[in-house]
């Protein structure tokens, strides 16, 4: 059983939320995947030049789930290209664990 408030699942046989007093449900309603809602921000996690560098974020975060925007890269000259990757702010801590590191170990590969 779950209060559709507070989302916690509780035993068979409680019927009201202790917390909150709310009927308790068999299932929680599935709420519609809008990662990008008016609700939620989307925030900077990543920065890189280099393409393969972001194809390869972008393949890490859909991997787990995470849904990723890829700005339009900023910069007038060619060298100067950055392409920034956004997600969800909820994801953001997540996203980050699972990116440390790669600009570190592309960089190691390639010298
Ligand atoms: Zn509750």
């Amino acid at each position: 059983m779950f209060c559709p408030k507070c989302k916690y699942e509780y035993i068979r046989g409680v019927f009201d939320c202790p917390d909150c007093g709310e009927k308790l449900v068999e299932t929680l309603p599935v709420e519609a995947e809008e990662p990008f809602s008016d609700e939620s921000k989307t925030v900077e996690i990543f920065q890189t030049s280099e393409k393969s560098i972001l194809a390869m974020v972008k393949a890490i975060l859909e991997d787990n789930g995470i849904i990723s925007i890829i700005s339009p890269p900023i910069g007038m000259r060619a060298s100067a290209i950055v392409y920034q990757v956004f997600v969800n702010e909820l994801d953001a801590e997540k996203a980050r664990d699972l990116l440390d590191g790669i600009e570190e170990s592309q960089a190691e590969s390639l010298e």
